[in-house]
C-alpha cells in the first residue's frame, strides 16, 4: 500500500496534487511520501517485534538525507556500503552504533572513517578484508566489532543482475570454509566476532529462497557456537520484493517472513539484523515527467519524455517495469492506444516501455512512473548533460524540495580548464 491516489481527478502523494510540485519545481522530479517510508519500516520492525531486532535501512536504495532523517527518526538502523553512505547516514542524525558497513571492497580509508566515526559492525566479505581491518583497528587501537558474510549458494531465481547468494556471484565467503575463516578470525588482533551475515538477492518475490538460506544460517550458527565462538546478531541482509505492477505480482507480506524467521532462527537467541532497501522505499516514490512531444506517422508512435534513462536506469538496466499513469485521471472508457515511451537520450536503450497502453496524451501532459523510490534517483547520472533532477518529500499537505535541481553554470563549473591552455592567446 501507498499514498499516492487520485483525488478528484488528480494523482496526490498524501494530500498535495504532483500537478502542484510540477508547477513550483518544473519536471522531472522524484517524490517521496513520508507516511509510505514510515509505513513499511513500521511493518517490517512489526513482524520482527517477539524478536530483538535493528532494521538497518540499505541506504543505496535511496540515500537522500532527509529520507534517511525519516527512517532514523523512527529508530532504524542503516546499512552502508561506502564512506560517502556513512557519511549521509550520520549527516541524518543516525549513530554509528546503528551503522553496519556491508560492501565486497572497503578500502583502508572507508574502514578507518567508520572505525573513528562509531559503528555497529563491518561485514567483512573475503580474508583480505578481514587482515587488513585487523591492521588498521589494531593501528587505532581499538576493536573492530565484525561478522562474516557467507554465501548461502541458494538460487534466489531473481534478475541475473542483483542475484547475489550464488557461489558464481562475488558476495561473501563460501559457507563450506566458514568455520576455518572464523577460526582464523579469533586470532587476529583489533577484530572482535559479534555475528554472521548473509545476502540472498534482491527484489525476491518467494520465501523459500530466504529460508534456505537461513536454514543454513541456522546450522553454521549452532556449528560456530561449538567451536567456541559468540554469535549474537544475525544479519539477514535485505531482498524482500514488491509489487511493481498493481494486477499479478503478489511478494510475501513483511508478517509471513517475519513469522518464518522467527521459526527458523527463533530459538537461537540471537538479535536479528535486517537490510531491507526497496521494500521500505520502493513503493514510497514516483518520478513524475511531462510530455514533449508525441511523434506518430511511422511504425510506432512514440511518447516522448522530459525523462531519460539518465534519470531512472531501471528499465535500460534491468529490463525493469515500472507502472506509468497520466496525472490527471483518465475517464473511463477514454481511448487508448498503444505507445513507446521513450527519453531524449541518444540510444535506443532510452526506453522505459514498449507498446503500453496509454490515453492519448500530448505535449505538457504529466505522467508518474510509480515504484520509483528505490535505485531510482541514487543510480542516476548526467548523461547527456542532463543536470541530475530534484528529490521532493512530501507529508500530509506540506511539501519540500529536499534535493534541488542543479542549473547549468554549476554544472558546468565542475569541469575545469587545465592552465596550459588557460594562458593560450585568444
Ligand atoms: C542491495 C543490498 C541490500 C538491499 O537490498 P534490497 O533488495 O533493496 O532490500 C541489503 N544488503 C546488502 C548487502 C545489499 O547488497
Amino acid at each position: 500500500m501507498d499514498h499516492f491516489i487520485y483525488q478528484n481527478g488528480q494523482l496526490h502523494a498524501e494530500d498535495v496534487a504532483l500537478r502542484d510540485i510540477a508547477a513550483s519545481v518544473g519536471t522531472p522530479f522524484y517524490c517521496y511520501s513520508t507516511a509510505t517510508l514510515t509505513r513499511h519500516y513500521q511493518l517490517l520492525t512489526d513482524a520482527l517485534d517477539p524478536l530483538p531486532h535493528l532494521v538497518c535501512f540499505a541506504v543505496k536504495a535511496n540515500s537522500n538525507v532527509a529520507v534517511l532523517k525519516v527512517l532514523g527518526d523512527l529508530g532504524a538502523g542503516m546499512d552502508v556500503v561506502s564512506g560517502g553512505e556513512y557519511m549521509r547516514a550520520r549527516a541524518a542524525g543516525v549513530p554509528g552504533e546503528r551503522i553496519v558497513f556491508s560492501g565486497v571492497g572497503k578500502t583502508l580509508d572507508e574502514m578507518r572513517l567508520a572505525l573513528g566515526g562509531g559503528i555497529r559492525q563491518f561485514n567483512i566479505e573475503s580474508e583480505p578484508e578481514m587482515e587488513a581491518l585487523s591492521f588498521v583497528a589494531s593501528e587505532m587501537g581499538i576493536e573492530a566489532p565484525i561478522a562474516l558474510r557467507v554465501n548461502p549458494d541458494v538460487d534466489a531465481r531473481t534478475h541475473e543482475k542483483i542475484a547475489t547468494g550464488r557461489k558464481e556471484d562475488k558476495f561473501g565467503l563460501p559457507i563450506a570454509q566458514a568455520r576455518d575463516i572464523y577460526a582464523r578470525a579469533a586470532t587476529l588482533p583489533g577484530l572482535r566476532i559479534v555475528g554472521v551475515d548473509m545476502h540472498t538477492g534482491s527484489q525476491l518475490t518467494d520465501l523459500a529462497p530466504f529460508e534456505a538460506a537461513y536454514t543454513k544460517l541456522a546450522d553454521l550458527t549452532r556449528a560456530l557456537r561449538a567451536d567456541g565462538h559468540s554469535i549474537d546478531r544475525l544479519d539477514l541482509g535485505g531482498g524482500l520484493g514488491i509489487p511493481y505492477t498493481r494486477s499479478n505480482e503478489t511478494p510475501p507480506l513483511p508478517s509471513d517472513y517475519g513469522a518464518m524467521v522467527q521459526r527458523v532462527l527463533g530459538d537461537l537467541g540471537c538479535e536479528i539484523e535486517i537490510e531491507p532497501g526497496r521494500l521500505i522505499c520502493g513503493n514510497a516514490g514516483v518520478m513524475v515527467s511531462q510530455v514533449i512531444w508525441r511523434k506518430t506517422g511511422g511504425a510506432r508512435e512514440f511518447l516522448i519524455l522530459d525523462a531519460a534513462m539518465n534519470d531512472l536506469l531501471r528499465p535500460a538496466m534491468y529490463d525493469a517495469h515500472h507502472d506509468i499513469v497520466p496525472v490527471t485521471e483518465s475517464a473511463p472508457g477514454e481511448p487508448q492506444a498503444l505507445v513507446d515511451i521513450v527519453g531524449p537520450v541518444c540510444e535506443s536503450g532510452d526506453t522505459f516501455a514498449r507498446q503500453r497502453a496509454m490515453p492519448l496524451l500530448q505535449s505538457g501532459d504529466l505522467v508518474a512512473f510509480r515504484s520509483a523510490g528505490a535505485y531510482g534517483a541514487v543510480m542516476a547520472s548526467e548523461y547527456n548533460s542532463r543536470p541530475l533532477i530534484p528529490e521532493v518529500l512530501v507529508r500530509g499537505d506540506q511539501f519540500a524540495v529536499i534535493r534541488a535541481r542543479p542549473g547549468y553554470d554549476e554544472m558546468l563549473a565542475r569541469d575545469t580548464i587545465p592552465t596550459w591552455m588557460q594562458t593560450q592567446e585568444a
